[in-house]
């Protein structure tokens, strides 16, 4: 199962079977409640951040406590916690370089802090915290980004935006970085859907690498 819970622009997700759930991402603080009601009903066991920025990791140390379970994040994105601007966020399209500024302006971008104690680097198995899926590295838009494989599915994070076309990052510490992780995962024979972090998901066609957007 992989259920999507668009939590205004941005999506968390929650993969598993009922008593072993992993819950993808936290939205903002305002959605906690909402999460928290689904995720005791799934049975959630675990909680990644695909990467620390407000809008999937601002609701993490609330959760975490209201579900009394642990948080698996990257290291390399523990720095974005205190200092959301610590690392030079780039574009090199005009819509990438709107969607950087108007985020900049943003007023509640900063994270709630919290203690992620699972490091997912080097391809994690959920499985082991009683929660599901696999973490894939998928550094670019940030140092530390990293998403969830499900059962064929994977869960991106920023990796993968789908607002106006599937397309990788629109913004990115490292776009070398983040395009190869792109390219990756269109590669990756494991992979038949995508769940982007903003937008609706997409089929990962066999004659890749095209990425069609699907109806739910
Ligand atoms: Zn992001
Ligand atoms: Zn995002």
């Amino acid at each position: 199962m992989v259920e999507r819970i668009a939590c205004g622009g941005v999506n968390c997700y929650i993969v598993g079977v009922p008593g072993a759930c992993t819950l993808v991402d936290t939205a903002t603080e305002k959605y906690s409640e909402r999460l928290r009601a689904r995720a005791e009903e799934l049975g959630v066991r675990v909680i990644v951040i695909t990467h620390c920025h407000y809008d999937h990791a601002g609701g993490a140390a609330k959760l975490s406590s209201s579900l009394g379970v642990p948080i698996a994040m990257h290291p390399a994105d523990i720095p974005l916690m205190t200092d959301p601007g610590c690392f030079r966020m780039r574009a090199d399209t005009l819509s990438g370089r709107i969607m950087l500024r108007m985020r900049g302006r943003h007023p509640r971008r900063k994270v709630t802090p919290f203690s992620p104690t699972i490091d997912p680097s080097g391809g994690l198995d959920f499985a082991a915290y009683g929660g599901a899926g696999e973490a894939v590295m998928l550094p670019g838009h940030t140092p530390g980004s990293i998403g969830v494989l499900y059962d064929g599915c994977l869960i991106a994070g920023d990796a993968v935006y789908n607002i106006f076309a599937p397309c990788r990052s629109k913004f990115y510490c490292d776009g070398d970085e983040a395009g190869y992780s792109y390219r990756r995962i269109l590669a990756d024979d494991r992979v038949s859907v995508v769940y982007p972090g903003h937008g609706r998901p997409i089929v990962l066609n066999k004659n890749k690498p095209m990425l069609t957007p699907v109806t739910e």
